[in-house]
């Protein structure tokens, strides 16, 4: 048997770790504040293993069994002492996105559950080290950060802060391996590597629409064309524009916080924080930078954006692309300087969270090398800290 997981939080992302948990054969117990929650994060669950069921290939008898195997071993936690008390291996908080909600979580968890219990936050952007500080035991917290949807993204960012025990690391991330997770070591710093390499991916794409270089479809066709599975305005749509916003906003903060002199080039964009403010989120509003029919298609740019008022020709594909992997590249290098993680894992952070074909280091090839990458960087010197060269790129050229 291997162990018991708590998770606090039943909500997107909280069934969706229970789901994986119960998968690899854990017993889970479920917390919500709204006990409503639990309810509905069980029948997401269930419908969840069904789709996994079907998958593996069984025959209905077989698949039913299995659902009902491991839907049999979630418990739910009115409670969160409910948690605490089945002495879990590991408790995943998967609560709102609010630090001191999560700060209140943990100095209760912390209270009631023994020493051997690792705890862990799916936090996206807040300080994994201030979460920790809320406990008496800080060494065994850590940021286990899923992608959504967290059965079928294969990537976790296993974040540990400067206090937290090295074993218990190791622990987590064989936790996870053994759910089939490929995880990406990473420092406790804003963005983690995701959220923090590809935030050019959007930024930089804001920036050229802002300067009326490209339109919103003739950007989104060039990076289609370069091998990524979405354009940044179908990818902002997609997640919506306000959680995007909020993504950028928290990468803002936390990186002017941290005191970084360049922090000015995460500024969220003008144009998405005015979407934001008209309530114009993407698909769940069926308008964002594109219009939605009611079925979800995709139906033609906004109003806004169908006469798009590019100077000139505007900017090539090919030039399009060049500007936001540059910017991307030159992003990795800043956190390879700033030691968050290492090379490969950075480029599979990129492959797996992202959906680049390759990632930012290892693109450096294709872009004609280290010098290349350079020269490129000051071509477009003028155009904002985001072209910047990182000081580690300098000292390797
Ligand atoms: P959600 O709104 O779907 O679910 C949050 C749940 O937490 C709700 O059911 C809410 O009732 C519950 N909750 C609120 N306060 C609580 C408390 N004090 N104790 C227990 N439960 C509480 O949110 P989500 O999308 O699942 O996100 C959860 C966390 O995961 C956030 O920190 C978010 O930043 C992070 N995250 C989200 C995504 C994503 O794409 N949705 C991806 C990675 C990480």
């Amino acid at each position: 048997m291997p162990g018991v997981v708590g998770i606090v939080g039943a909500g997107t992302m909280g069934a969706g770790i229970a789901q994986l948990a119960l998968e690899a054969g854990h017993e889970v117990v479920l917390h919500d504040v709204d006990v409503a929650a639990i309810e509905r994060g069980r029948a997401r669950i269930r419908s969840g293993l069904e789709r996994r069921a079907r998958r593996l290939d069984l025959d209905h008898e077989s698949a039913d069994a299995w659902v009902d195997g491991r839907l049999g071993r979630l418990r739910a936690g009115p409670a969160i002492d409910d948690v605490a008390a089945a002495e879990p291996l590991l408790i995943v908080e998967v609560a709102l996105e609010d630090l001191e909600t999560k700060r209140a979580i943990f100095r209760t968890l912390d209270a009631a559950v023994g020493a051997g219990t690792v705890l862990a936050t799916n936090t996206s952007a807040l300080s994994v080290a201030e979460i920790a500080a809320a406990t008496g035991r800080p060494e065994r917290v850590l940021g286990l950060h899923f992608f959504n949807p967290a059965p079928v993204m294969p990537l976790v960012e296993v974040v540990v802060p400067l206090g937290t025990d090295p074993a218990v690391a190791e622990r987590a991330t064989a936790l996870v391996t053994a759910w089939g997770k490929v995880a990406v070591r990473c420092t406790d710093t804003p963005g983690f590597i995701v959220n923090r390499v590809n935030r050019p991916f959007t930024l930089e794409a804001l920036a050229i629409l802002g300067a009326g270089r490209a339109s919103v479809t003739s950007i989104d066709a060039a990076i289609r064309g370069s091998g990524l599975p979405m354009g940044p305005f179908e990818l902002m749509d997609l997640v919506g524009l306000d959680i995007n916003l909020a993504a950028a906003m928290g990468i803002y903060d936390g990186s002017r916080a941290a005191g970084d002199p360049l922090a000015g080039r995460f500024m969220p964009s003008a144009i998405q924080e005015r979407l934001v403010a008209a309530g114009q989120l993407g698909r769940k509003t069926g308008s964002g930078f594109y219009d939605y029919e009611p079925d979800g298609r995709p139906s033609g740019p906004a109003a806004d954006f169908a006469h798009p008022g590019v100077a000139g020709d505007g900017l090539p594909a090919k030039a399009i692309v060049e500007r936001i992997m540059l910017a991307i590249v030159n992003e990795a290098y800043r956190a390879l300087g700033d030691e968050v993680a290492t090379a490969a894992d950075i480029d599979l952070a990129l492959r797996l969270g992202a959906g680049h074909p390759i990632g930012p280091i290892e693109r450096v090839e294709g872009l004609g090398g280290r010098g290349a990458v350079l020269a490129g960087l000051r071509r477009h010197a003028g155009d904002g800290p985001r072209f910047e060269p990182a000081s580690s790129l300098l000292q390797q050229v």
